[in-house]
């Protein structure tokens, strides 16, 4: 079969090239800019941690630290100039640093120092007016309908298909039966005659379903990048705009193109955007939104006999999508794109590590131990910021420091180390996770604890963790109750030492993540005690009918609901305060350590915990 060379695919509208040129002349100018600006920089200063910076500070060894920014140059005790430099953590001040102001000169307003006027002037001013060009040019270019010449700015869709940046299946790491389905797809698109001369319809629409950052769109360029073919993207979000009949005129467009390009993908990201249940009448604006899932299913229909086009649509609400769209001749193929497994995991890390310089001693199977319920994109987040933490750790090679402080800043934030609590805070601190860490150790079916801390991460106080040891997919109710009995663990640790009254507000999220495993439990897994194997649950794509209408069950059983909620809830308190009652020693064994140095690994954590005792009363078999 032939195939026409891409760049022919290219409109060659003379604006159109224009436009190119006057972007790529703005890109030149701002290079030079930033260029300039770099230039005029000081010489080159040494870059040394913050932590370090802080201590030599607090110690008295700097006379002066000029603040620009998040940077820092620092200058010696005996010395003229700067000659070191360190960078504050992002959205950290001075104080949270934990600078000593006494010990040292500190410089907040050391702004454009050294530069000269006009380069300052430059360097602010003409990108402002730069951008503001391009938008405007953007603007019009979208509002451009009667524009002759903007008609490849009509639909908005983007034409990959160059080589430098093509994907293949190669680059999709794990995903086997998805890759397996999506294999077919390619043959059709490769092979079309091979399936027609055997009477086989060629299937028009594929819709990827999975959650968010699994691969969705990577494996549809994947697909375009194995058939070699070009691939038109648009997501949904796109069409639904403030022009009344856009979205319409978008979508004939963007299949017009793609008929002149067969055989080609046309790749819909984001479809419930413009392809949610129609006639719910909520919502505004969905009058224009109608009439584009309209126009994408006349243009389905219309496709004609051989004509080589195949629509590939992602989402990760299926259940919202308008049943229409789901009709045989339409999105009649379903893939599935589940999160990854443990193995598929480490092969996603491995993908995304590839390219960096990675410490022999890094273990990757154990950081995808860790990771369960992560999407490859969350993955390929831990791989960057790894590679971003080692550059600020001044290492050359990512280090399994650099890994592990990467995977905790993206399960939880980062640490704010230096948020001031103080001593009486931090004690209820300690007992507080010492409770967490006590529940979940004793009873039999939680997981391990993995790591105990009182240093403050993202929104909260102190974290205990657990791990699984391995995946799983299922939760039994022994296993929810355990879950339940230790997320209440931090207030009745407060509780038992501190008194009924003194409880703090340490405890509000775990509270809030309580009440929602416990109504999960009893509305949608049918785990309650009246309301055993009963599920109440509400599609949430008809939820915006059934809001207007009626709900799923009467007011009566809503009561047993929040009774039975209720009930778990206490029982969870009461096995609680049991655990922790029978090990007070054990909790102020771990405070006492927390307080020293406030985090405990698992190993440590393990060894104070030897010699609990499970009292009979929070058994449950
Ligand atoms: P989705 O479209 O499902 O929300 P994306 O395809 O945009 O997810 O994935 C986001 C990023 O996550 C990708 O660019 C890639 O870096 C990474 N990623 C996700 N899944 C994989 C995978 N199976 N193999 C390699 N990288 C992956
Ligand atoms: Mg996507
Ligand atoms: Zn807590």
């Amino acid at each position: 079969m032939d195939k026409k060379p891409l760049h022919n695919n290219r409109t060659k509208k003379p604006t159109n090239k224009g436009m190119k040129n006057a972007g790529f002349i703005a890109i030149l100018v701002l290079v030079a800019l930033v260029v300039l600006a770099a230039s005029n920089q000081p010489s080159q200063l040494k870059s040394i941690p913050i932590t370090e910076a802080v201590q030599q500070s607090n110690k008295g060894a700097y006379s002066k630290i000029e603040v620009q920014n998040n940077e820092l140059k620092i200058t010696k005790k005996g010395e003229a100039k700067p000659t070191l430099k360190s960078y504050l953590e992002p959205n950290a001040t001075m104080k949270d640093e934990g600078f000593d102001y006494s010990k040292v000169t500190i410089d907040p307003k050391a702004q454009n120092n050294g530069q000269s006027g006009w380069v300052a002037i430059a360097t602010t001013i003409v990108p402002v007016v730069l951008i503001g060009g391009l938008l405007y040019f953007m603007l019009r270019s979208a509002q451009g309908q009667g524009n002759q010449a903007m008609s490849f700015g009509k639909s908005k869709a983007r034409l990959y298909g160059n080589e430098k940046d093509k994907v293949e299946f190669k680059d999709v790491a794990g995903q086997a039966e998805a890759k397996q389905d999506l294999e077919e797809v390619v043959e059709f698109l490769k092979f079309p005659k091979k399936f027609s001369s055997v009477g086989a319809r060629i299937p028009k629409g594929v819709l990827l379903v999975g959650p968010p950052g699994t691969g969705k769109t990577l494996l549809s360029r994947a697909v375009a990048g194995e058939a070699n073919v070009p691939f038109f993207s648009i997501s949904g979000s796109e069409f639904v705009e403030m022009f009344v009949g856009v979205g319409a005129s978008r979508v004939r467009d963007l299949f017009a193109k793609a008929k002149k390009n067969a055989p080609c993908i046309i790749f819909i990201d984001e479809i419930d955007a413009v392809g949610r249940r129609r006639g719910s009448g909520m919502g505004g604006g969905h009058d224009e939104r109608e009439q584009t899932l309209n126009q994408i299913l006349v243009e389905m229909d219309g496709f004609e006999k051989g004509e080589n086009v195949i629509v590939l649509a992602a989402t990760n609400r299926a259940d919202v999508l308008d049943p229409a769209l789901l009709r045989p001749g339409r999105f009649d193929r379903r893939v599935g794109i589940g999160l990854p497994d443990r193995q598929d995991r480490a092969a996603i890390l491995k993908v995304h590590f590839e390219k960096k310089p990675l410490a022999k001693e890094v273990d990757i199977d154990s950081l995808a131990a860790k990771t369960a319920g992560s999407s490859g994109a969350d993955l390929a987040n831990i791989a960057n910021e790894s590679a971003i933490i080692a550059a600020r750790n001044n290492h050359s090679q990512i280090a399994q420091s650099d890994v592990t402080e990467a995977f905790e800043r993206v399960a939880i934030g980062p640490e704010r180390k230096n948020k001031i609590m103080n001593e009486k805070e931090k004690e209820i601190t300690a007992y507080h996770e010492a409770g967490h860490a006590i529940v979940g150790h004793v009873l039999p079916d939680s997981d391990p604890v993995h790591k105990v801390t009182i240093i403050p991460r993202g929104g909260t106080g102190g974290v205990t963790w657990f791990l699984p040891p391995e995946d799983r997919s299922y939760t039994s109710i022994i296993e929810f109750k355990d879950i339940l009995a230790r997320a209440l663990g931090g207030r009745i640790a407060e509780e038992v030492i501190f008194g009924k009254e003194r409880v703090t507000t340490g405890a509000g999220n775990d509270l809030q993540k309580a009440a929602e495993i416990a109504r999960d439990m009893v509305i949608n897994q049918g785990m309650g005690t009246k309301l055993r194997d009963q599920v109440f649950h509400v599609d949430e794509g008809i939820m915006m009918e059934r809001i207007m209408h009626e709900r799923e069950y009467s007011d009566e059983t809503a009561k047993v609901i929040d009774d039975e909620v209720e009930t778990l809830i206490t029982e969870a308190a009461d096995r609680a305060r049991a655990v922790i009652k029978a090990n007070l020693k054990k909790i102020e064994e771990l405070k006492d350590k927390l307080l020293e140095n406030e985090t405990v690994e698992a190993d440590e954590v393990i060894k104070i915990f030897e010699g609990t005792v499970m009292p009979k009363s929070a058994a449950l078999y």
